[in-house]
């Protein structure tokens, strides 16, 4: 690990002045520590937020609720709030790494979590997304678990998160703040494909810190599944991981969202696919139209083409299971 300065600033303002391009704001530091351990990353300077008040849960005028960005991930599954009316959040959250991990890491920590790409951890190998213009070994490497959506000739990643394949079907709006003042970005456009500038995950400025994420308010809590798809039954990241949402009225669904996770450099979404289901009586035959348009322009590589049957199999299943009523955490055993 190399040396690094340690700042604990007491308000935003402070912290977002410390900012800049050779300093990490460090939050739960359960990804962040392990990747200067490994030399992936070797900032200069550590900002511990963890003083800040970015800590509550708040309804918001419009119906939705306010998350700020410390909220830590088990806080967040378990709050009663969020367990009745977005369950598909305390799902996904639930289905992610362990009690330990969940009670340390917070929200705009698990939004911000770097990719799992064996050659991004391995400082012995080219990355393009580590050092820019190396070169993208997973390509014709060791790729089971990597991007089969929206890759690019740089970088074959996947965003780990469960998270946020929640967020991304809920639609969350995400809070931040720089030295230029506050702005917000739709959860769809946060994150980035990576194109021919993988080091970039998404379009937080070096300054910028986020403060909030923000719910709409709760319209898909009856029926709405997070359904996650790994080698391990515990412990382990998606391979694939479908988040569906339906609400469904008169026996009709009146709106639907569907996010894949474990196939892109982010949540995946495709308007085509959302379409498919709005307006019809849930159906195998409808819920197998609205996979194939998630999956539309699948590109596998050469030893996972496996996870196109899995994620349409899993799609199926996630809206079938989500039609049937959401089985909420609370009641699990
Ligand atoms: C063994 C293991 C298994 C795991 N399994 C899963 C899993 O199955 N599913 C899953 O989704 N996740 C999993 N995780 C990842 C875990 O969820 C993340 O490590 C965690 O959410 C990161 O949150 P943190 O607060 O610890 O972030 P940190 O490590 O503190 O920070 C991560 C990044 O976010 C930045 N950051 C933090 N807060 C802010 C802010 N407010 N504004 C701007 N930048 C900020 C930091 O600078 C850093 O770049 C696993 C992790 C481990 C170690």
């Amino acid at each position: 690990m190399s040396p690094f300065s340690y700042h604990k600033p007491a308000s935003v303002s402070e912290a977002i002045n410390l900012a800049g391009p050779s300093t990490r704001f460090i939050a739960g530091g359960t990804n962040l520590l392990d990747l200067m351990k490994e030399n992936v990353v070797r900032p200069q300077h550590l900002v511990d937020i963890t003083g800040l008040a970015l800590k509550a849960i708040e309804a918001t005028a419009t119906g939705g609720l306010r998350i700020g960005a410390l909220v830590s991930n088990a806080e967040l599954a378990w709050h009663p709030l969020i367990e009745q009316g977005y369950p598909l959040l305390s799902q996904a959250i639930l289905a992610g790494a362990s009690p330990q991990l969940r009670n340390m890491a917070s929200t705009a920590g698990n939004l911000l979590q770097r990719t799992r790409c064996y050659y991004f951890y391995d400082t012995g190998t080219p990355c393009n997304k580590r050092e820019p213009g190396s070169g993208c070994p997973a390509r014709t490497g060791l790729n089971r678990i990597h991007a089969i959506l929206g890759a690019s000739d740089a970088c074959v990643a996947t965003h780990p998160s469960d998270m946020c394949v929640a967020l991304a079907a809920l639609e969350a709006v995400v809070h931040v703040q720089g030295r230029g003042g506050e702005r917000q970005i739709a959860f769809a456009d946060f994150h980035r494909l990576p194109g021919n500038a993988p080091e970039r995950d998404n379009q937080l400025a070096d300054d910028e810190l986020i403060t909030a994420v923000e719910l709409p308010p709760p319209t898909f809590a009856a029926h709405c599944k997070y359904l996650k798809i790994r080698d391990r039954a515990s412990y382990a990241f998606a391979l694939v991981s479908v988040a569906a949402a339906l609400q469904i009225e008169g026996g009709m669904i009146k709106d639907a969202r569907l996010a894949l996770g474990g196939v892109a450099h982010k949540p995946w979404r495709q308007p085509a696919a959302e379409q498919a289901l709005q307006g019809q009586r849930p159906s195998q035959a409808v819920f197998t139209q609205a996979a194939d348009a998630l999956l539309q322009g699948a590109r596998p590589l050469s030893q996972n083409a496996f996870k196109v049957a899995l994620a349409h199999r899993a799609i199926i299943r996630a809206l079938s299971e989500a039609a049937l009523g959401t089985a909420h955490v609370g009641a699990l055993p």
